[in-house]
């Protein structure tokens, strides 16, 4: 038996696997499916040579989290940038286009430029304290109070009604509106705001990069560092008891709060036990995603300049047009006319597709648990702004939401956030506390999106967990994580 076992194989999973090995101890990974990486595989979902991302795809997240920048993750992984961050396509051949340059950003928005540069400016400035606040948990006192209530105001501009007051045209609340519709939830409100800020933020320090080959290559690189410090992985396992796993003197569980209580419910005992099974119980999910995968003959025919060059492109036209499909499938319904994210890995990374070909990665949002098959409104959606667009498709895949959550158990009803995003959702992920990764068990710490900092390729969920289990059960401290 291993000194630590690790359930779930998910980039926190993996993180927290990698301080436990880098701690110098022995360590075992149990994954469910057959292949490592939960949200982070790379697959040739439709025919050989095509390399579509499962789940995530860009990575600005990884680019900035700190786990990964301790990890070395830019000296082990090839992250290429688009020369366009991101764009939103607007009609009339217009769009609205964010460039690493804050500055090239601002000059291309128009009228609107200015004021746009004026919210984003100091968030860019103060990057660290951002990041301070946002991949931890936030009952604690920021190390940058100016940076975090910078972005509080920010937020607070454009997570309410009056969201549109600095803006008088289109442009600069498409392209804000596109990035807060990352998060699944309800337009305007502060939590999709305030991650949309830090998203935006993020093109303009490091950028929206896709890793070369995947975000398998991410899985990969955490995969060969913690085998050559000696890990072990068995995948398809789902541990069902914590019985499987004992004696590790800690369990790092990367599932969701229902698979917890499966494993472990009936181990919580006493009332702080009770009162811990309550708040599992309790958790919300909240809506989902509905994944369609395309093979291309040629790349999308956007009518606006600009969009070709771009990694990411938020199909769902104005910041009102938007807010509607978002507030629809809040209210429990398929819009019409989805917001749908799309990213062009082969622009960026050409080897994702042979010679002649392209693979083009969209999803929308969806209510949870559907499974409804979104892939004709996505082509709508595209052909609308890409005149010509159905023409260059010669294959698709879609995976509903139903069909995600069959492929995750994390994903429940589909919801790839593991937990709702709003600002209940994040306070109480799962349990109201200084240390949510704690579980009331002794040795046992949730280490999934459920927890802290939430969703996204990061690791943090997972390095948290790793070093209060280090210090809890080992007495010993964070070592260090950078390549050899
Ligand atoms: C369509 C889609 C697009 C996304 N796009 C992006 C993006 O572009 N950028 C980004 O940063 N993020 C993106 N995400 C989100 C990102 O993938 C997740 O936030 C991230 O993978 C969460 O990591 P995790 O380790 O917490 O869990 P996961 O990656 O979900 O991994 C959990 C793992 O645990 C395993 N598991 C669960 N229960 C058990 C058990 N009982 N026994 C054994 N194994 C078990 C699962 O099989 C799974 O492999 C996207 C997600 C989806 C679905």
């Amino acid at each position: 038996m291993a000194d630590v076992a690790v359930v779930g194989s998910g980039p926190n999973g993996l993180a927290a696997a990698v301080v436990m090995a880098r701690a110098g101890l022995s360590v075992r990974v149990y994954e469910a499916a057959e292949a490592l990486g939960g949200g982070a595989r790379t697959a040739e979902l439709l025919e050989p040579g095509h390399l579509y991302d499962v789940c995530s795809a860009v990575h600005p997240m990884a680019l900035a989290s700190p786990f990964f920048r301790a990890f070395g993750l830019e000296q082990r992984v090839e992250l290429r940038l688009p020369e366009v961050q991101y764009g939103t396509p607007l009609d009339g051949g217009r769009a609205a286009l964010a460039y690493r340059s804050l500055e090239r950003t601002v000059a291309e928005l128009g009228a609107d430029g200015p004021a746009f540069g004026r919210l984003m400016r100091p968030l860019v400035e103060r990057v660290e304290g951002m990041l301070d606040v946002t991949q931890n948990q936030l009952l604690r006192v920021p190390r940058d109070p100016l940076a975090a209530l910078r972005l509080g105001l920010a937020t607070l501009s454009q997570g309410g009604p009056w969201w549109n007051r600095r803006f008088a045209g289109e442009e600069a609340p498409a392209l804000l509106t596109g990035a807060a519709a990352h998060a699944v939830g309800a337009l305007p409100s502060l939590v999709p705001a305030g991650a949309g800020l830090m998203l935006s933020t993020l093109a303009h320090v490091g950028g929206w990069p896709v890793p070369v080959g995947g975000s398998g290559a991410i899985v990969d690189a955490m995969v060969r560092d913690i085998e050559a410090h000696g890990g072990v992985f068995e995948t398809g396992v789902r541990v069902r008891s914590l019985d499987e796993l004992r004696p590790a003197r800690a369990v790092l569980l990367d599932v969701a709060p229902p698979e917890l209580l499966g494993i472990a419910g009936d181990a919580l005992e006493g009332a702080t036990g009770a009162r811990y099974r309550r708040a599992l119980e309790a958790f919300r999910f909240g809506n989902a995603a509905c994944k369609v995968d395309l093979i291309l003959s040629g790349p999308v025919p956007w009518a606006a300049p600009g969009l070709a060059a771009a990694g990411t492109v938020h199909v769902g036209g104005t910041r009102a047009e938007m807010a509607a499909a978002e507030n629809e499938v809040a209210a429990g319904r398929h819009p019409a006319k989805p917001y749908v994210l799309v990213a062009q890995p082969s622009v960026v990374d050409p080897g994702r597709a042979p010679a002649g070909r392209h693979i083009l990665w969209t999803y929308c949002h969806v209510p949870a648990g559907s499974t409804v098959d979104v892939s004709a409104a996505v082509t709508d959606r595209i052909e609308a702004f890409a005149p010509g667009f159905r023409d260059v498709v010669v294959d698709w895949k879609t995976t509903t939401a139903a069909g995600l959550a069959a492929y995750n158990p994390n994903y429940v009803g589909g919801d790839f956030g593991a937990g709702a995003m709003n600002v209940p959702g994040l306070l109480r992920r799962p349990v109201v506390s200084t240390v949510p990764w704690r579980t009331p068990l002794a040795g046992v710490y949730l280490c999934s999106s459920s927890t802290p900092p939430g969703p996204g390729v990061t690791g943090m969920a997972g390095f948290h967990a790793a070093r209060h289990a280090l210090k809890d059960v080992f007495g010993v401290k964070v070592p260090e994580l950078g390549p050899a």
